[in-house]
């Protein structure tokens, strides 16, 4: 049971006393909200584990973690607000990442005509709002620089920005703090809000009022309510229903940055590796917890040295069930090619605990649980080569993996693999890549129902073996949209499929 006072102006006695307090709002860019996010700050670098960088470099002499430009926003000294580019040799360690929605209007960026323009002074009144409202975060922090990628990065330098998207996860895992614009679009929306509001507690949580008086004789109301109940979602819909939510990108920004200030149009969020935090101090989400299924649990087991066998089953089942499935594939790339890119900053982090050869997607670890992914719903394919076909990031649609028995028995035999890639990045684009395996090809039966589904009419296939009736479980094949074009009842044919294991 937690305990909410409302106190008006008197302040909260009651955390004092350990009593979480219901905290009342005003907007984002307020005082009272800065003040909660630097306590926030104080808090996770006194007591939590967030400070502790994770491990990104594969090789120390060709990877360079850190950005190689920053925007000095105290370049020009007290009053003045404009802010500068400047290089980075690694020494400039504390800074601020922006995360955000690039959307479809005309960004203000960093292209190599006006590198050195952008290196002497960038006028703040010309900057979008995002940017603007960020570089003010920045200050209010206390921190000098600020990464902002369009910025950054030479935006017309394709040498430059293969160099930097490499480091793209670092930069993010190093910062101080990330800052996300949740709700906007793009980066004219600008970060703050203009009213901030308390979220709804479920139906069956409604806060019981106690009605009181206080010794002075003022009336005093103080509502009682279980955070436990009801409460069926699992982070705030502010944070992963937004405009950000949906960007690529932004998967592997969330969670490898290790502090995140959630700026939402109702109000502030906390999130670091260890805690995710309302600026209201209500949950009607769920409690986090050290599961892998949140981001903060999710980021933890990316620590440490998970060389056992066990440890390294567990994270690739987070690899693929979590990662690619339930955040990744969900989420739109404005750029098809970017596909490998966008995530191959946490397929390094996870690298280092497998040890194994990155595959386009897949780890040769495992290799017949990683083949057996199958798309749900709508697909579309890129028009240029992006992966093997064998490979979930050959496709734009929601993937998805079975969930393993422990008995399960590989059937397939890794003998080669090979991979050819576009840019120097193990964990990048690829040009090429395929895998040999021995193993059993068996035929089989099978057969397309119609189905009707929230999207439409859509075709289920069903494999069933050579012999029986019993279906073998259902398949998806490449042609389904082809199929189901002016076909009546069942379409029967035969295929060649490969094991890949088998329970027990
Ligand atoms: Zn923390």
């Amino acid at each position: 049971m937690w305990v909410g006072v409302d106190l008006g102006d008197i302040g909260d006695p009651a955390e004092a006393f350990g009593i979480t307090a219901k905290r009342e709002l005003s907007r984002t860019d307020s005082e009272e909200s800065f003040q909660t996010a630097l306590r926030w700050i104080e808090n996770c670098k006194e007591n939590h584990i967030c400070s502790k960088r994770l491990a990104l470099k594969s090789r120390e002499s060709e990877f360079l973690p850190w950005p190689s430009r920053l925007i000095d926003v105290e370049a020009f000294g007290e009053g003045d607000r404009d802010v500068r580019l400047v290089e980075n040799d690694g020494s400039k360690e504390r800074y601020v990442c922006l995360s955000y929605c690039w959307g479809q209007s005309k960004t203000f960026t960093t292209t190599s005509r006006f590198l050195r323009l952008r290196k002497t002074r960038i006028n703040y009144s010309t900057l979008p709002q995002t940017f603007r409202d960020v570089v003010t975060i920045t200050r209010r922090l206390g921190v000098r620089y600020v990464w902002i990628d369009a910025l950054c990065i030479i935006q017309d330098d394709r040498l430059d920005w293969e160099k930097e998207s490499v480091k793209m996860g670092a930069i993010y895992s190093m910062a101080y703090i990330t800052i996300a614009a949740d709700s906007g679009r793009d980066c004219h929306s600008g970060c703050f809000n203009t009213a901030s509001t308390s979220q709804e507690l479920s139906f069956d949580n409604t806060p019981f009022p106690l009605h009181s008086t206080t010794p002075s004789g003022e009336a005093s109301t103080i509502y009682l309510w279980d955070p436990t109940r009801g409460t069926t979602k699992p982070t705030p819909p502010e944070i992963d229903g937004s405009p950000l939510a949906e960007r690529g990108w932004v998967c592997q920004e969330r969670i490898l940055s290790p502090r995140i200030l959630h700026y939402t149009t109702s109000q502030l969020f906390w999130e670091c590796r260890q805690t995710l935090l309302a600026e209201d101090n209500l949950r009607p989400w769920s409690i986090y917890d050290s599961s892998s299924t949140t981001v903060c649990g999710l980021a933890r087991n990316l620590y440490g040295t998970t060389q056992d066998p066990v440890g390294r089953a567990n994270l690739l089942r987070i690899w693929y069930n979590h990662v690619v499935s339930e955040s990744y594939s969900r989420r739109k790339l404005t750029r098809a090619d970017d596909k490998l890119t966008a995530i191959s900053g946490i397929a390094r982090a996870f690298g280092r605990h497998f040890q194994s050869t990155y595959l386009a997607g897949l780890w040769a670890l495992d290799l017949p649980w990683g083949l057996s992914w199958r798309r749900r719903g709508l697909v579309s394919r890129p028009v240029e080569y992006r992966a093997p076909a064998f490979s979930w990031a050959s496709l734009d649609a929601i993937v998805e993996w079975p969930v393993v028995s422990t008995k399960s028995v590989a059937k397939i035999k890794v003998v080669d693999v090979h991979v050819e890639l576009s840019s120097g990045d193990p964990f990048g684009r690829v040009s090429g890549c395929w895998v040999k395996v021995e193993g059993y090809v068996s035929r089989a039966r099978v057969t397309a129902r119609k189905r009707l589904l929230a999207g439409g009419v859509s075709v289920v296939w069903e494999m069933f073996g050579e012999m029986g009736q019993l279906p073998l479980g259902t398949v998806f094949m490449d042609d389904d949209e082809v199929d189901l074009a002016g076909q009546d009842g069942e379409r029967l044919r035969w295929v060649e499929y490969l094991v890949l294991s088998h329970d027990g």
